[in-house]
């Protein structure tokens, strides 16, 4: 049997266009159980060619229903991971290719697509020129590789060459810091103990007062203080960091000043916010993932560094094979990160960035700024529910006054509509909802639906 791509193709783009239209109808979230899509898989793999229209059929009726659907307008968990029209035609274009991006001349184009995009992108978030970026992964990818050329650059690369010889680093977050610092930690053999936690302030941004004394002891009882992470946007509830305090302390005491900027970055291609983020080009590397709220596809983590000397002599490798003849100015990616093999993710960010315009982007954000202005205001409007903490962005963090487990129940009773999906954090101890505005086809009337919902929701909790 000889497959017909043409023909498969055309059923998989009709497939893709007819999704748009009718993800609304979808539950947000699948009703499954852990092992029902396991349950519906054959144990083997085939044996025979299959028919390309039986496998679509299949992917219809096995694995639709245990999708969690990022897409849809109502899905206000999480962060958002946007997708948009044109950061699926490139991802298209980009599998049909299987491009290996790892060195210069496995696609030059690819390589030098990056560095443009990552300048476009410099500028775009108001970053100072003196950084160089390169797309990550993921964050966690690009927080690791800052930790790490941080390490390398302070114990003058002798941690790369011999290993830990009793050096005793450590870095600073806050308690309200993304996981993934500690994930870092622990796999660049920092050792998660090493990493302090600051306390916040009831803002949820890091203490100054707090952080610089945990510095000083360090240092009195003879350990090496040497990466601190500002937070731009914490996961919890987009709280933002005194930025310009943190690299102030970085500088007296010669700390690597890394800005995790993962999500709420994304908003500095709006000149307005630019003044909630003084300091920020103060940074050693910024993290912002476009991925998150760039209308990009994951993936697409864009990492910013100063000290590029010091980024490739950490990662820098040259077995035989990939040894060529090329002049110092030739960039290969390959020395900038963990992976050696690279997508061409650069494809999606200049399809992105020339299907919308900068401006065209910020009208975007713009609006879903408002819309959460709106529901911030219905939310204070009704005498129920309290908003937990100041909302910078568009996640607005709020409660049923009272008890957790009413909150609890609140939540859980909505996403069991399968008509939204939201998710919770913990702030001081209280069970807080987050409402995260961000889809690329939310709109006011998702939002009002979900308020509808959300008050029907808790009058019916309150009257059992
Ligand atoms: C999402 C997020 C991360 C992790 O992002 P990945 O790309 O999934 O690794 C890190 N920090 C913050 C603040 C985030 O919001």
């Amino acid at each position: 049997m000889k497959q017909d791509f043409d023909e498969a193709a055309k059923k998989v783009l009709a497939w893709v266009l007819h999704y748009r239209t009718r993800i609304e109808d979808l539950p947000v979230l699948p009703s499954v159980n852990f092992g029902d899509t396991l349950a519906a898989l054959p144990t083997e793999p085939p044996k025979a060619p299959e028919e390309f229209a039986t496998i679509l059929r299949d992917f219809e009726q096995m694995i639709l229903p245990g999708i969690t659907h990022w897409q849809h307008p109502s899905f206000f968990g999480y962060f958002p991971s946007m997708s948009s029209p044109p950061s699926v035609l490139a991802e298209i274009i980009m599998a049909a290719m299987g491009l290996q991006c790892m060195s210069w001349v496995t696609s030059p184009a690819a390589t030098e697509l990056e560095i443009r995009m990552m300048e476009w992108l410099t500028k775009a978030f108001g970053l100072s020129a003196d950084f160089t970026g390169s797309i990550q992964d993921s964050a966690s990818s690009s927080t690791m590789v800052a930790m790490l050329v941080a390490r390398e650059k302070r114990t003058d690369f002798a941690i790369n060459h011999f290993g830990y010889r009793g050096e005793a680093l450590t870095a600073y977050c806050s308690t309200e810091a993304h996981s993934s610092i500690e994930k870092a930690a622990k796999m660049i053999g920092l050792g998660k103990e090493n990493l302090r936690r600051i306390p916040v302030d009831q803002n949820e941004a890091m203490r100054l007062d707090l952080l610089e004394e945990a510095i000083c002891r360090d240092i009195a009882e003879g350990r090496t203080p040497y990466f601190l992470v500002g937070a731009f946007g914490t996961t919890g509830t987009t709280a933002v960091d005194d930025l310009a305090g943190l690299a102030r302390l970085a500088k007296r005491y010669k700390l690597w000043f890394h800005i995790d900027a993962a999500y709420a970055g994304n908003a500095l291609i709006l000149p307005e916010i630019r003044p909630l983020a003084t300091g920020l080009n103060e940074a050693d590397s910024v993290v912002i993932n476009a991925h998150k709220w760039l209308l990009t596809a994951f993936d697409c983590s864009t990492f910013f560094i100063k000290d590029t000397d010091a980024l490739k002599n950490t990662f820098s490798i040259l077995p035989e094979y990939l040894k060529r003849e090329e002049s110092d100015d030739v960039v290969n990616f390959r020395d900038w990160g963990p992976g050696l093999g690279r997508r061409f993710r650069s494809l999606k960010l200049w399809f992105v960035l020339r299907w919308y315009g900068v401006e065209g982007v910020r009208a975007l954000m713009r609006d879903q700024l408002r819309l959460a202005e709106t529901f911030e205001g219905w939310v204070r409007a009704d005498e129920r529910f309290e908003v937990v903490t100041p909302r910078l962005f568009n996640v607005v963090c709020f409660r049923v006054k009272g008890a957790n487990d009413v909150n609890e129940a609140l939540l859980q009773s909505l996403n069991d509509t399968g008509e939204l999906f939201m998710t919770h954090t913990k702030v001081r101890g209280n069970y807080t909802l987050r409402m995260v505005i961000g889809q690329t086809n939310v709109s006011l009337s998702h939002v009002e639906r979900a308020w509808a919902l959300i008050t029907t929701h808790i009058k019916a909790l309150s009257d059992r």
